[in-house]
């Protein structure tokens, strides 16, 4: 017979059937008459409680079965005698597969600090914050692919190591099999790249985009998904060394239809979550309200599901970034000198405290900002007619800052390659870059999509580091 995973039994209404159960004991109680064990197998978040009458087994079977043991469980599923659940199972054998020293296993069954668990990334998974985030990070990729495929994207796989530097998102991890011992020199007395393992320096790639839009270029609408390195010494609740970033780029999109598929894509994504993964949701509500009790009212974040939803039912506000800078330069915030860094007038790069402003404060939504300064943006972007400004946009979103990255590529090769002179970027390197704006150009654009900001804004954690297995950040590789 095979086992039954408890989402499944939790559903079922066949009293009387026999089944096997295995999973992880959460708990055990009782007397000396009956025990409860409360077992959980990752299928959902609800455990099922196992009824064992103690008389019928062996006092050192049942001393083995401590929280943390695993075991499989022969029995009847039966209606609950007891509220809150619908069924639980009377043990007819039990079988510890594999015990658990109470004495020495970290996970106690209390509530342990997120740091802490941090610590004990290898057990995390066995609490039930950490089996919710997992289901909800593994409906989310699911979802984005559906999204993709229902529109008629192409999933690319883009390269993990690349030779081009050039794309300007941040500080790069070099990949090398030289000796570090004593590394080739070049008789100017530069190390020598040709000597490395793909005859010149590479690195962990920043973001997946270049590749993408050369596959657009004949594919017209296709996205990557993949992981993203970089190497910033940025210790923020915000920030991974290692993260997933998501890439669609699509031929014949300008920056309004780029900001359309933007707005419908993370709704199509919350939405997901509110149809599949209510349950974890709730959970996940309910910890972050136990959470807050503890905050002033006006400091509180608004409850998980209303927030969810609160998103889906309206518009994202969309502006220019000289409209925005208007505002902040005007807002109580920067006029009481309260930002970390004041704004000053166009030009300012805009921090997350910025745009939490934005979002939380002033408009109260999601909001959508275009045309940036073209210093403080990468060299790829469409200039504006106005000379100073490029296409850019990026998503904003409460809590969070941005979410999205993204913009309407230059297609013209004069003016992208007036760009890479004006910032310095070695033409040479880029020349399959250049050949699309060679060959064929059409106007089109993308955007990259931080899958653990998502899941931040999704679940409702406060630190990137709780959204993904086995986080990477500076000083931070252990597991
Ligand atoms: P930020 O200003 O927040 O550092 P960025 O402008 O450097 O981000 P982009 O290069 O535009 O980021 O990357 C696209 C998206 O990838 C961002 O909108 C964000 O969702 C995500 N992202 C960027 N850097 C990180 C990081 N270090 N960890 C996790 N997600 C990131
Ligand atoms: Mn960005």
């Amino acid at each position: 017979m095979r086992r039954t995973k408890i989402v499944d039994l939790l559903q079922s209404k066949e009293f009387g059937k026999q089944i096997i159960v295995k999973g992880w004991v959460r708990t055990k109680r009782g007397n000396k008459q009956v025990n409860f064990i409360a077992l959980n197998d990752g299928s959902c978040i609800h455990n099922i409680q196992i009824v064992v009458d103690v008389p019928d087994f062996d006092e050192n079977l049942l001393k083995r079965i401590t929280t943390g043991a695993s075991v499989s469980i022969n029995g009847e599923l039966i209606e609950s005698q007891g509220s809150g659940q619908s069924v639980e199972i009377k043990a007819k054998t039990i079988e510890v597969l594999g015990e658990c020293d109470p004495e020495k296993y970290p996970l106690q069954p209390k509530k342990h600090s997120l740091e802490f668990l941090r610590e004990i990334a290898h057990l995390r998974f066995r609490t039930n914050t950490f089996s919710s985030i997992t289901r909800i990070r593994h409906a989310m990729i699911f979802a984005v692919h559906k999204f993709f495929t229902e529109k008629g994207f192409y999933n690319i796989h883009t390269p993990i190591i690349t030779a081009s530097d050039a794309e300007g998102a941040g500080e790069m991890f070099q990949v090398t099999t030289l000796n570090m011992d004593s590394v080739p020199r070049t008789e100017e007395g530069k190390i020598d790249f040709s000597e490395d393992f793909f005859g010149r320096s590479t690195n962990l790639t920043v973001s997946g985009q270049l590749e993408g839009e050369l596959a657009a270029m004949a594919m017209a609408e296709i996205y990557t998904f993949g992981p993203t390195f970089r190497a910033e010494n940025s210790n923020t609740s915000r920030h991974l060394s290692e993260f997933w970033m998501i890439e669609p780029e699509m031929a014949f999109y300008d920056l309004d239809d780029n900001m359309d598929l933007a707005e419908e894509f993370l709704k199509f994504l919350i939405q997901y979550a509110l149809d599949n993964c209510m349950d974890d949701l709730l959970f996940l509500s309910k910890r972050l309200q136990e959470e807050e009790k503890n905050k002033k009212a006006d400091e509180r974040s608004m409850e998980l599901i209303e927030k969810l939803r609160f998103v889906m039912e309206n518009d994202f506000v969309r502006l220019t970034y000289s409209e925005a800078i208007d505002i902040l330069k005007n807002s109580k915030p920067n006029k009481k000198g309260k930002f970390n860094y004041p704004i000053t007038g166009f030009g300012s790069d805009l921090q997350s405290e910025h745009e939490r402003y934005l979002v939380e404060k002033h408009f109260k939504k999601p909001v959508i900002l275009t045309d940036y300064p073209k210093e403080i943006k990468a060299f790829y972007m469409k200039l504006n007619e106005d000379g100073n400004t490029v296409r850019a946009m990026d998503v904003l979103f409460p809590q969070i800052g941005e979410i999205i990255g993204g913009s309407q590529r230059e297609e013209s090769y004069e003016k992208l390659t007036g760009r890479m002179q004006e910032m310095d970027i070695p033409e040479k390197d880029m020349w399959w870059y250049l050949d699309t704006r060679r060959y064929g150009s059409v106007p089109h654009s993308g955007f990259g999509l931080g899958f653990e900001r998502l899941m931040l804004f999704v679940t409702g954690m406060s630190n990137i580091r709780d959204v993904i297995p086995f986080p990477r950040a500076p000083k931070t590789a252990e597991f």
